[in-house]
């Protein structure tokens, strides 16, 4: 029998909250120092054996559509694992999925963003009808009646797995269905029809190619009423307790989020209500767009520590050549680069969701303006950090019972859905020409702290922004990313030790960084970058 040697030890248990310096100083910056006691509880609990085992338990045991009962009868359900339900169970009763609707309060927004990031390292399918929830509360706020029927439950926190009425349960998840087969970036192609049912309801006639989560108790769907494209709540029970007919076709086989349910779904006069104005679907679901657009860069960010921490942990009990890995000056570099892309990550995405958490004009412009920008890019930035992050675990980092190829597979979703990284592009190319004041809140937000070479390229970039070269659509993506990296360039300036706004001044503002990882100038502090970066005890 041979010896196992030079093994690191499983990262586990490890608080996911305070072993995670740049986390915790981005939630008190933020202002959700309020909530760092419950933080640290749910960190531990994310972090502990038994949930680290129920995330590859919901991964191994994917979810099976039950079509038909054995005498014929129309099922539509989806059976999952104990374990999905056991981590579902655990993000509502951390409120993830609506604290900040239900208890509003300064830094709520910020507070919830800290903890599904901590969640999306752990398990991300769950985060699905998680992030779909959240982002469903502005959208049914839009039809009152809708709202006081369908709130207090989406506000509970006690998880309800039944396949029953949502006015007989607990607690109710919501999940959307917008895109169709022929088209999902364009909405406005979309064919299902809703025929008023001479009530105030209406009847749904078509299909939806993507509808995830398909045992959420109700969901936002768009269809051609007579008036044009609209917005609809349609559950999956009727009011008479009678089955919906919503049917589901078949579930999708995914590269990744292999715990979750994602379904193509068709409608046969399936019972649904009108949300908001008739004839203006796109902009009252896009309410809901917005938000799960920061879910999107928050579960990449979250994606992006999950692996610095792993590829960190790894590197300093592995040795070769005689070194630790992370004392060998060229993994140095690697596992720094990766440290930086992923603390300017969580920078911009904890200062964007605090953006969700102020009113006034500023505010705003930031929330339109930054969403698609900070999703387009971070999320593009992830697949090739989780890849990196798990070349620096070698051959095991490639290997099933180790958590890097469900990173890896995750890490793409996220720039695909809620629109993909053009539309993101051209939708930040539309908020900068239709906020009057962009240039100047954009400004206010690039402070450059005495760095020269924030300056230079914040002025560039702000030339750019007011000539008419910034409606170039060809150009932007190039655009998108300078914004981002102006953001997060400015926030690690002003708020993170010098030598990390340092070195990513120098390899992102003025150098090669970017096309892959480990290519940090010379005069970078390497170790004190990473040392940050480890997960502390
Ligand atoms: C795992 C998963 C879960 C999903 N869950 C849901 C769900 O629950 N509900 C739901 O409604 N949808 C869901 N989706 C669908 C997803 O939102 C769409 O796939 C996405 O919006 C893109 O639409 P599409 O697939 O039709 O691609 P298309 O619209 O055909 O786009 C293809 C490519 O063309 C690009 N493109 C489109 N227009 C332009 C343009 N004008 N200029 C330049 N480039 C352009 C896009 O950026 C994209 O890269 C899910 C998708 C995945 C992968």
């Amino acid at each position: 029998m041979f010896e196992v040697a030079n093994q690191p030890p499983p990262l586990e248990p490890y608080n996911l909250f305070t072993s995670d310096t740049v986390l915790r100083e981005a939630v008190a910056r933020e202002r959700a120092g309020w909530a760092e006691g419950e933080l640290a509880s749910l960190g531990a609990t994310l972090g502990s054996p038994e949930t680290i085992a129920l995330g590859f338990a919901a991964n191994r045991n994917p979810p099976v559509l039950k079509s038909y009962d054995r005498y014929g009868h129309r099922l539509d359900e989806v059976e999952f694992h104990p374990s999905w339900h056991a981590l579902m169970a655990l993000a509502l009763e951390a409120g993830l999925h609506s604290s900040p609707w239900a208890k509003p309060q300064a830094g709520a927004h910020v507070a919830r963003a800290a903890g599904t990031y901590m969640l999306t390292q752990i398990e991300s399918g769950v985060y699905c009808p998680i992030a779909m929830t959240y982002g469903s509360v502005p959208t049914l706020r839009q039809a009152p009646a809708v709202a006081d029927e369908w709130l207090p439950r989406i506000f509970a926190r006690t998880y309800d797995a039944r396949f029953i009425p949502a006015r007989e349960k607990h607690s109710a998840l919501i999940g959307m269905g917008m895109t169709e087969n022929q088209g999902g970036s364009d909405l406005r192609a979309n064919v299902t029809r809703a025929e008023p049912a001479g009530d105030g309801s209406f009847c749904l006639h078509g299909h939806k190619w993507f509808m995830s989560a398909p045992m959420c108790d109700a969901f936002l769907v768009l269809a051609q009423s007579p008036k044009g494209l609209s917005c609809f709540l349609m559950p999956r029970w009727m009011p008479d307790g009678a089955r919906n007919a919503v049917h589901i076709n078949r579930l999708k086989d995914k590269l990744g989020n292999k715990s979750n349910a994602s379904s193509e779904v068709e409608f046969h006069g399936a019972y649904a209500q009108l949300i908001g104005e008739e004839g203006r679907g796109i902009p009252t679901i896009i309410e809901m767009g917005n938000y799960t657009r920061l879910d999107c860069a928050i579960g990449s960010s979250g994606l992006m520590r999950a692996a610095v921490a792993q590829a960190v942990h790894h590197a300093r009990h592995r040795s070769a050549f005689q070194k630790k890995l992370v004392d060998q000056p060229l993994m140095e570099n690697v596992l720094a680069d990766l440290a930086l892309e992923c603390e300017a990550a969580t920078a911009l995405t904890f200062r964007l969701a605090r953006a969700y958490d102020e009113d006034g004009e500023a505010a705003q412009a930031i929330r339109r303006i930054v969403t698609p920008a900070a999703k387009f890019w971070i999320c593009k930035r992830t697949p090739y950090l989780t890849f990196e992050a798990m070349e620096v675990l070698g051959g095991s980092g490639y290997i099933e019972e180790c958590i890097m190829p469900r990173l890896y597979r995750e890490a793409p979703v996220n720039s695909i859905w809620e629109g993909s990284g053009n539309i993101m592009c051209l939708d930040v190319l539309r908020a900068i020409a239709r906020i009057a004041n962009a240039g100047e809140v954009l400004k206010a937000e690039f402070d450059d702290g005495g760095d020269k070479r924030l300056r230079a390229f914040a002025a560039r970039l702000l030339e750019r922004l007011s000539a008419s070269e910034r409606n170039e659509e060809r150009q932007a993506r190039v655009l998108t990313r300078d914004l981002v990296l102006a953001l997060q360039a400015a926030l690690l300036v002003k708020h993170a030790p010098a030598v990390v706004a340092d070195a990513f001044c120098a390899s992102r503002l003025t150098g090669e960084g970017g096309s892959a990882f480990g290519l940090l100038p010379r005069g970078v502090d390497a170790r004190t970058i990473v040392e940050r970066a480890a997960p502390q005890k």
